[in-house]
């Protein structure tokens, strides 16, 4: 029998929207090309994922996994000053407050097989090649499977296919962000250093010296820490030599991150990936819908980008169902969640900008002590209300104003696109995935 519902993608994104639809009662069928536990970049939450960890259920699993606790997030600028933790809990006293640095590999199959326990049915190692149509409306996929190729029906398509991102190709809907244009090279490191106590878990974001990037530390379990650089594309890749010599030299650059991996031992190799900030014209079209970075993907700062794919599954699949009930899956239906949604992400947006250009929390909240409150709120994944907006005046007020960083944001999406730029993860062993 057709499922009513064809997922593209197991990773956060695909298995939340197929178990939330599972929970109510919808068949559905995912597709996920990998087979998993795979590799995957993303490993420090934000406490408001907790809300849909807990709608899926997950929350038991999650607190009974080896997932090193986070509590704050802390600043380190480019003379090496620390500000104080951003503690969630004196923000929010609530068990949401604490979130988790998790292993991708170990928590994205924690997520596919808590989908199939809800009785998704997930097929690992199928690759979907192709979404069908019938006129505009997508009415299936196909699939290839041992090198033979297969077409499964269904009422709507989910695109969770992160950054390969199926149908934002084949409609060429991908407006690449015309100012987050950064890279990221990265290693994992077993004994670097780490605080004691609640701070253990702290991700750590350390400014370079010349200002324009920056350096995530990121303690996870087995004594290692994920240890990543991301600055402008041109600076970490034109004209330099091989990943591993920039990074090396990043690092000696960063007398803050430097201190911290020194005496550890290096558990991989050099990770790099360029070019993945971008978003849809569209979040749906007439039987299919995107979610997580398959719609959108911003920037590493901050670590929004699972919170985001769990939320775009969280809302996606509250459009899907209302559809299937009243027997409409137009675009407009299925994309009803779209606005609200590309608020929330121009809130994250705007907070990711005014750090690249020169914004300090430390300075923030010394003149501006009333609104630390707010600005935790968006540190912690708070997007989807103007609740927060009052902190951006202030923010904007600590620039001179030639330098004023950004012009206002108007919940739209940057008109100018170079399209067809393609993304890519390098691992290790040379291999683009
Ligand atoms: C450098 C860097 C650092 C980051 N750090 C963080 C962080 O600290 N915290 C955070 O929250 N986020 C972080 N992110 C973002 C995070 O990794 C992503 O936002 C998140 O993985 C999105 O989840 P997803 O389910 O949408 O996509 P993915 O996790 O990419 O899952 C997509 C799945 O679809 C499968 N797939 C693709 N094409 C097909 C196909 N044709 N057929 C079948 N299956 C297919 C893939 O194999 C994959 O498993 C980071 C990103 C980058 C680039």
């Amino acid at each position: 029998m057709n499922p009513d519902v064809v997922v593209i993608g197991g990773g956060p994104a695909g298995a939340t929207v197929s178990t939330l639809l599972a929970q109510q009662g919808v068949r559905v069928q995912l597709f996920e090309r990998e087979r998993f536990p795979r590799f995957h970049i993303g490993e420090s939450l934000i406490p408001e994922t907790y809300w849909v960890l807990r709608r899926l259920d997950m929350l038991p699993k999650m607190q009974r996994s080896r997932f090193v606790k986070k509590y704050s997030v802390q600043f380190v600028n480019a003379s090496g000053k620390l500000s104080a933790p951003f503690y969630f809990w004196d923000n929010k006293p609530h068990e949401c407050s604490q979130t988790w640095q998790v292993v991708r590999s170990e928590f994205d199959q924690m997520m596919l097989e808590h989908a199939r326990e809800h009785g998704v049915d997930v097929h690992e190692g199928v690759r979907v090649v192709d979404v069908l149509f019938e006129d505009d409306r997508a009415v299936g996929v196909r699939l290839r499977e041992d090198g033979r190729d297969r077409d499964v029906r269904a009422t709507v398509v989910v695109d969770a296919s992160g950054q390969n991102g199926l149908l934002q190709h084949t409609f060429g809907l991908r407006v690449w962000d015309p100012v987050l244009n950064k890279g990221a090279i990265w290693t994992y490191w077993e004994g670097a250093y780490r605080d004691a106590g609640r701070d253990e878990g702290a991700t750590m974001v350390l400014q370079t010296a010349d200002r324009k990037g920056w350096f995530w530390y990121i303690p996870l379990h087995d004594n290692i820490v994920s240890v990543g650089v991301v600055a402008p594309y041109d600076s970490l890749f034109k004209g330099r030599g091989p990943y591993a010599q920039t990074y090396e030299e990043e690092v000696g650059r960063c007398p803050a991150t430097k201190q911290r991996v020194a005496g550890a031992k290096r558990a991989t190799g050099y990770f790099a990936t360029k070019d993945y900030s971008y978003r849809s014209t569209q979040v749906a079209g007439h039987g299919w819908v995107l979610v997580g970075d398959a719609f959108a993907f911003l920037d590493p700062l901050y670590s929004s980008g699972v919170l985001l794919a769990l939320r775009s599954g969280e809302m996606a699949a509250d459009a899907i169902v209302e559809g299937l009930a009243s027997g409409d899956t137009s675009a407009s239906q299925l994309g009803t969640w779209g606005p609200c949604f590309n608020a929330g992400v121009d809130r994250m947006r705007r907070l990711v900008c005014e750090y690249y250009d020169g914004f300090s929390f430390g300075q923030f909240v010394r003149q501006y002590p009333h609104l630390r409150g707010t600005v935790t709120d968006l540190l912690i994944g708070d997007l989807f209300t103007t609740r927060v907006d009052q902190v951006w005046a202030p923010m904007e007020s600590l620039y001179p104003p030639e330098k004023a960083p950004i012009p206002p944001w108007d919940a739209g999406i940057p008109a100018t696109a170079a399209a067809h730029k393609i993304n890519e993860l390098v691992l290790p062993d040379g291999r683009k995935p």
